[in-house]
């Protein structure tokens, strides 16, 4: 590390934890810094009826007593764990909470576990996990892998940097400077693709990224705006999110390739709470408290079983 990088780089490790702090104090608009209280969270009804046989993945998950759902556990407002708790929170969560009610599985007994962007198609695949939300982009690439439900929710590629950053503004300014973005990442592929003069940098997390953005490591991060939303709102006075979305991520949930029964009943069940206002009041009570109000959820993609 050359010597000019140092000073800005201690005094950003000093000051990291005072943000936190502040963050977790809940100051006058400042978010709360694990999600929401239990009991500002929607009840969703469980069907208790529902029954599945042609899905594998479910009737095996009825057998264990709980679903197991993929999930991240470092991304405000969407999916967070509480390392004193382990309670996870976030609108990816509440999604999954929402729809595994729909078949049948009140909320707890659904088991989240947390896997990286890199991984989430091996963990469909090999059956660690029996579905996935987690800002997880549906692409034709992915669809060879796995399987996708919905979209719920559209976001789109942006860019955060820190508040004394003047000359990013969109991804033509990425040129010689440092990008950091999750290994496996449809935004990682873009930038790769698109902007091969950018230097890019690949952690597993967005988290470890945007320390890496605090500390002087990287000069940019790039992900989705609503990732990047939370992270900006947790330390308002260091980052910011900068220029418009450069790409469309439709928002899908992930099931085993195969099991189109599952993939048609979680179709189902989300325009069921789309339309019974479950979805809005979820989105309100997580990822609109990051200020931006609640769009229109995008059409569900019913494709066909292949
Ligand atoms: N939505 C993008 C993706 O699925 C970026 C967010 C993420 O890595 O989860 O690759």
């Amino acid at each position: 590390m050359s010597r000019h990088t140092r000073a800005p780089r201690a005094i950003a490790l000093l000051l990291a934890p005072l943000v936190l702090l502040a963050a977790a104090c809940g100051k006058d608009g400042s978010p709360p810094a694990k999600g929401p209280a239990p009991d500002q969270l929607p009840h969703y009804a469980v069907d208790r009826n529902f029954r599945l046989p042609g899905s594998p993945t479910w009737t095996r998950a009825k057998k264990r007593g709980h679903f197991v759902v993929g999930a991240k556990e470092d991304q405000p407002y969407l999916g967070e764990k509480d390392p004193a708790t382990g309670r996870y929170s976030g609108f990816d969560i509440e999604i999954a909470k929402m729809l595994s009610a729909s078949l049948g599985f009140p909320g707890d007994s659904v088991r989240f576990r947390t896997i990286a962007s890199a991984n989430r198609e091996t963990a469909l695949q090999n059956g660690q996990i029996d579905y996935y939300v987690g800002t997880y982009t549906i692409n034709a690439n992915r669809k060879k892998l796995v399987g996708f439900a919905g979209p719920y929710y559209m976001a789109g590629q942006s860019l955060l940097v820190r508040k004394d950053t003047d000359d990013i503004h969109g991804p033509e300014d990425l040129a010689g400077k440092r990008v950091c973005s999750a290994a496996g990442s449809t935004p990682y592929q873009r930038i790769k693709d698109d902007y091969p003069k950018a230097v890019l940098v690949a952690y597993d997390t967005y988290s470890v990224c945007v320390d890496n953005l605090l500390t002087y490591q990287v000069d940019a991060v790039t992900t989705d705006d609503a990732i990047l939303i939370g992270y900006a709102a947790k330390a308002p006075d260091e980052l910011k999110v900068v220029g418009k979305p450069f790409s469309k991520e439709p928002y899908g949930i992930g099931v085993p390739r195969t099991d189109n029964a599952l993939r048609f009943a979680l179709d189902n069940a989300l325009a069921a709470r789309e339309k019974n206002g479950d979805w809005k009041r979820a989105y309100d009570a997580t990822l609109g408290l990051s200020g931006v109000p609640a769009p229109e959820p995008p059409p569900i993609d019913r494709y066909p079983a292949s």
